[in-house]
């Protein structure tokens, strides 16, 4: 077993750090690294903290704290999202920098892993100073990223838009237009075609090969539960429901919404884009967040935050299998609760992997200057999916583990390996 972590901890939530930090040590006592190759691999390599003001519209100025952590730059640049919310600090964005190593190694992406945020809850903010905000932070981030060092992308609270005000104030400072510096932009600045439907879809086809496993090949009879709908969770619902699979409830921070018969998919998410949530929508029962991730379902997609299947709920979820659409939201005490139970869960870093894998084919777009059409990048996102899906799976025959460990296992390789290859400056 390698040493106890011990570097100072900086804020109060320790929450999603100890569940990655858990989930390697489950992982990694499987290799034959040397102990000190796995502590290194503990330790996010960069973490950046800055303080910054922006102007309200009353103009008032009022300081916000942002981070950005590089975990990994082994296999290459790192990559990670920017997120927006309170519960941002740095033991989340060193778990979510953590936790991007291992997905894009297990997705076989040249990627290391990165995350980053800022501790503001975007909806109090107008559109102008979400910009101000926006691109006062980017500014802020200029010595740490780059199109070869470094590229953030959408997460929690951000989206299309933030992206376009990062990129456009990066390539302002440097003189030139520089797509390549964020991924999941707009597709009419240099983003992809099917960047904002790639995560939600990707867990779909994750959950597709895992119900192949459970020969459960009637989409009609399977209903699943969908936490979150937002980015990840709306697409995950549509591309459900374009299956043909019954999505019999769904929710955002304000509660949710049961229909036993099914949910309209396409009216709730025309309900979303007009109303800015789902309060209020009528064709269904309302349900608070906990009693929906307990409600009678087959499939439970958890596709909002860390942190929400835990110790004190695992026993009362009546799903059979768990797709991870969100980072992190099993902790360490619920994954031997459902494992014990027979739960199948698909894993975070396997199941929404499809959002970091078209973000690369944006990345490889905007370097060489040329754009595939919409057929190609679903093609190649499922071919990496399966492809993925399928690696995970032998790595458990082979190890007698979980999904969940499997993954961690063959990511932590295939990083230990080429740290070991590159060697140990100086
Ligand atoms: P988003 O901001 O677009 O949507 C988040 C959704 O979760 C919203 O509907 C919000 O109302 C809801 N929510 C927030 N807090 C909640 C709570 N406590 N209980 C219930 N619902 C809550 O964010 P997103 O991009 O869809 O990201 C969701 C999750 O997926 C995060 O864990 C993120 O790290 C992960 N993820 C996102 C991507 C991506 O491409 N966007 C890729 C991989 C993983």
């Amino acid at each position: 077993m390698v040493a106890a972590y011990n570097m100072p901890i900086q804020t109060h939530n320790t929450n999603a750090y100890d569940t990655a930090l858990a989930q390697f040590d489950r992982a990694v006592r499987y290799l034959p690294i040397p102990d000190g190759v796995a502590e290194f691999l503990r330790y996010p390599r960069r973490e950046f903290t800055v303080n910054f003001p922006v102007k309200r519209d009353d103009g008032n100025l009022e300081m916000f704290t942002g981070y950005r952590v590089h975990h990994s730059t082994i296999l290459g640049p790192s990559k990670g999202g920017i997120r927006y919310s309170l519960a941002v600090d740095m033991n989340e964005i060193r778990a979510l920098a953590m936790w991007m190593s291992w997905k894009c190694a297990l997705a076989g992406l040249p990627f290391g892993g990165a995350k980053g945020g800022v501790v503001v809850d975007p909806r109090t903010l107008s559109p102008h100073e979400l910009e101000a905000l926006t691109r006062r932070f980017a500014a802020e981030l200029i010595p740490v990223i780059s199109p070869h060092a470094d590229i953030p992308a959408p997460d929690m609270g951000t989206n299309a838009q933030t992206m376009a005000w990062m990129m456009d104030t990066y390539s302002m400072t440097v003189g030139y237009s520089v797509p390549a510096i964020v991924t999941g932009k707009p597709v009419n600045i240099g983003g992809s075609l099917g960047r904002n439907e790639a995560t939600g879809h990707g867990v779909i086809t994750a959950m597709t090969e895992a119900l192949k496993r459970k020969n459960s090949s009637d989409a009609g009879s399977v209903r699943v539960v969908i936490q979150g709908f937002g980015n990840v969770g709306s697409n995950a619902a549509a591309r459900a429901a374009e299956l043909g699979f019954t999505v019999v409830g769904a929710s955002d921070v304000f509660g949710g919404i049961y229909n036993p018969n099914g949910l309209d998919i396409r009216a709730l998410q025309a309900y979303v884009a007009d109303s800015g949530d789902l309060r209020g929508y009528a064709e269904g029962e309302l349900v608070t967040n906990e009693e929906l991730l307990t409600l009678p379902c087959d499939v439970l997609i958890p596709a909002a935050m860390e942190g929400q299947l835990t110790r004190e709920n695992a026993n009362k979820v009546k799903a059979s299998l768990i797709v991870e659409g969100a980072n992190g939201p099993t902790t360490p005490e619920a994954d031997d609760i459902l494992n014990d139970r027979g739960v199948t869960i698909v894993p975070d870093i396997l199941a929404n992997a499809g959002g970091v894998i078209v973000s690369y084919f944006e990345w490889v777009q905007d370097l060489q200057a040329f754009f595939w059409d919409e057929d190609e990048i679903f093609r190649q996102l499922n071919r990496a999916m399966i492809r993925t899906y399928e690696a995970t799976e032998r790595t458990a025959e082979e190890y007698d583990v979980n999904l969940r460990t499997a993954a961690q296992i063959f990511a932590i390789k295939r990083v230990a390996d080429a740290l070991m290859t590159r060697g140990f400056y100086p």
